[in-house]
């Protein structure tokens, strides 16, 4: 099942790729039961390391933990069942959520949000540094001023991430019901998240093969290749890109059918 999403990018075998990740991911994360109130546990933010929030250390957990009362009651004004397609969304008290979390040391948008989407799953995507940029590629929203928050920024983009979501709505909930689907229940905004970030994180995971259907792809890389680089390559892990491709360079290569496509932001 492919997907045409408003910003005129096609996402060729959404319902696989989408049922390869819920397999693989879904039970450390997506299906954990937590509650959706306006507190942060322990377990809330650890609960993020399980989307790779780099979380590594004692103090940057406890950073949060110590700074996390302005963010409950930030979160506290956001009604638990609020949705990212509701109608009238208050961006001010969303806002308000983010800068209250990103003024914690350690914890910006990536962070924030793995945290927070798991409180309001139907209101706020993860917004890493991969969502983030794709969503700067194809945003209609005005540009912001020069030193503008962190967590203008993140609302700018979930703006943006919002029209995407409802020109695709259609498709979206048509993934959300697909059989494969009734053990891996998500949200229509973490099912819109997963593609766009299988389609543009640089690992190749979860890839299709638009051409053969293969699920043996890898990505490509240029430029001079280090030792790791080769050793890589040589285990089939990576390609080494052709460098001479300008500009159109590929960034994904199909071990099957030698198809290469996608192309780097
Ligand atoms: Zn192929």
């Amino acid at each position: 099942m492919n997907i045409r999403l408003c910003s005129g990018d096609e996402i060729f075998n959404a319902d696989r790729k989408l049922i390869r990740f819920v397999q693989s991911e879904y039970e450390l994360y997506d299906g954990v039961v937590t509650p959706q109130d306006s507190t942060l546990s322990l377990f809330d933010i650890l609960l993020s390391i399980m989307m790779n929030s780099r979380l590594d250390t004692a103090s940057k957990v406890q950073s949060i933990w110590k700074n996390k009362t302005p963010v409950e009651k930030a979160l506290s004004h956001i009604p638990a069942d609020m949705s990212l397609q509701d109608e009238h969304l208050s961006w001010e008290n969303l806002e308000a959520l983010f800068k209250a979390f990103c003024d914690i040391p350690w914890a910006g948008a990536a962070v924030s949000s793995k945290i927070l989407h798991k409180k309001r799953p139907k209101l706020i995507p993860i917004y890493d540094s991969v969502i983030a940029i794709y969503i700067n590629t194809c945003s209609t929203e005005a540009p912001l001023p020069r030193g503008s928050s962190e967590a203008a920024h993140m609302v700018r983009g979930i703006k943006c991430f919002r029209n995407l979501l409802l020109g695709s709505l259609d498709d979206v909930e048509r993934l959300r019901g697909l059989p494969e689907m009734s053990r891996f229940p998500l949200s229509a905004v973490r099912v819109l998240e997963v593609l766009l970030w299988i389609e543009n994180e640089g690992n190749a995971y979860y890839q299709v093969c638009p051409q053969c259907h293969s699920e043996k792809v890898i990505p490509i890389t240029y430029g001079s290749p280090t030792p790791r680089l080769l050793r890589l390559a040589a285990a089939v892990k990576i390609k080494l890109g052709d460098e001479s491709r300008l500009p159109n360079r590929p960034r994904l290569h199909c071990t099957h059918c030698l198809n290469e496509w996608g192309e780097f932001r």
